[in-house]
């Protein structure tokens, strides 16, 4: 393992330090095109473009690892710049120590962002808690070893602690994708295909830095395209993601959707039920409130059965559901009318859908001998007025109606 560090720390250390003075050997006289060049061109159009992507879905589903993605590409992208010959003046010149301070804490920034980046990126159950918090702020103690690639003569235990680290992250985002891969993660197998490049080149510079006594040269020239190659991997894994996102919040809608017009139904007649009305009543006062209750009904049960008393209290469920106020059943065979029409016209639709629920169920129950009848509590509603002010008025014009012989509407004309 110690071997694999210190040829990781070789490698970052090249992929630093050589590459500026080969690139700009290669541009010396800042007119000729070359593959460095061409390769950087393209590598650098590339990340920007994964950073406006990334960017464009945030707007749209606000997935926190979009954004660790494009902190990564954005370190990345200026990597890529400092690793150039590109001229900055006084201000970095492309040889200069400041320019490889910005480098190596660039390099580091990139490896750093990953550990936050993945966790949030693979879906939820698919790693375990110590993964999940290995990944979170513990890969920033990489920076705090930074220095030690600047320094001429680091400590030894300085540099070995940043080996350890090194080593540790790698180990940590290894295992968790192999774990989330076996717990079923499609967002992993993507980011282990994302990942493979970069790690066969640095696979290769390692066994070459170890077995070799060149330096591999060759490094640059496959690690943008390695890059390259996770960065378009990756963008692929997280439109996947993302429209499995979509997908699961769409069908998590229409299953609250569900619920809601479940909540708000009663079951046996169709219509709204009392916390649906009292929304309904809250959102948009009516001008009238009503209370219809069925008389007798326990002797139609007595009578007939349980099941004809059903089909009874569905029959006066239509009768009232066909009208222009809103109904809903609040019990038993009670039902509420909430009106929004003309004031002056509440009283007459009122007393029509009343004796609308006597004909509806002689029509729909024709086993049943005697008519049925209804008493209705009617109140107009006053401004300001609450829905269980309004209803316990509506309960009190209900009982007078049963208490004078039923089959009848009493409205007082105040809630
Ligand atoms: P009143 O004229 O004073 O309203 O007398 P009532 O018999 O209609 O009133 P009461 O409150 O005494 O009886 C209502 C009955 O409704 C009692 C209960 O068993 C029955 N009931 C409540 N819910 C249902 C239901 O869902 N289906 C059926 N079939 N019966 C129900
Ligand atoms: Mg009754
Ligand atoms: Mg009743």
């Amino acid at each position: 393992m110690a071997r694999w560090a210190r040829a990781l720390r070789v490698s970052a250390v090249l992929f630093c330090t050589a590459v500026p003075v080969r690139a700009q050997s290669a541009l010396a006289d800042g007119t000729d095109m070359n593959w460095d060049g061409v390769l950087t061109g393209l590598f650098l159009g590339l990340l920007l473009f994964s950073v406006a992507y990334n960017a464009a879905f945030f707007a749209l589903l606000r997935e926190r690892f979009l954004i660790w993605q494009s902190a990564r590409t954005l370190a990345y992208f200026l990597l890529t710049i400092l690793l150039s010959p590109l001229a900055m003046g006084a201000f970095l010149p492309p040889d200069s120590f400041d320019r490889q301070i910005w480098i190596n804490i660039l390099f580091d920034l990139g490896i750093v962002l990953s550990g936050p980046f993945l966790r949030a990126y693979l879906e939820p159950g698919m790693i375990g808690r110590r993964h999940y918090q290995l990944l979170g702020w513990p890969p920033a103690l990489i920076l705090l070893t930074t220095p030690a690639v600047l320094m001429s003569d680091p400590p030894m235990l300085y540099f070995a602690m940043r080996n350890l680290l090194f080593t540790a992250m790698l180990v940590t985002a290894v295992g968790a994708v192999v774990v989330a891969i076996r717990r079923g993660s499609r967002t992993a197998r993507y980011q282990a295909m994302a990942w493979s490049g970069i790690t066969g080149v640095l696979a290769v510079s390692l066994f070459h830095d170890i077995f070799m006594p060149e330096p591999f040269r060759l490094l640059l020239f496959l690690l943008l395209p390695a890059l390259g190659l996770e960065v378009i991997l990756t963008a692929f894994g997280i439109l996947d993601r993302l429209v499995r996102l979509r997908r699961d919040r769409q069908e998590a809608q229409a299953q609250a959707e569900a619920m809601r017009v479940i909540a708000h139904t009663d079951p046996l007649t169709g219509l709204p039920n009392r916390r649906a009305i009292e929304e309904s009543y809250g959102k948009e006062p009516p001008v009238a409130i009503a209370i219809v209750d069925l008389d007798h009904f326990k002797a139609i049960n007595d009578r007939h059965g349980h099941d004809v008393g059903d089909r009874v209290i569905f029959a006066a469920g239509v009768a009232l559901g066909s009208g222009s106020a809103m109904a809903a059943r609040i019990g038993g065979e009670e039902f509420a009318l909430l009106f929004r029409c003309e004031a002056s016209a509440v009283a007459g639709e009122a007393e029509r859908l009343r004796q609308r629920v006597g004909s509806y169920i002689a029509q729909m129950v024709p086993s049943l001998k005697r008519p049925v009848t209804a008493s209705m509590g009617l109140v107009h509603i006053a401004r300001d007025t609450s829905f269980g002010a309004a209803m316990k008025s509506a309960d009190i014009n209900l009982y007078a109606a049963k208490e004078s012989g039923r089959d009848r509407v009493v409205f007082i004309a105040a809630a």
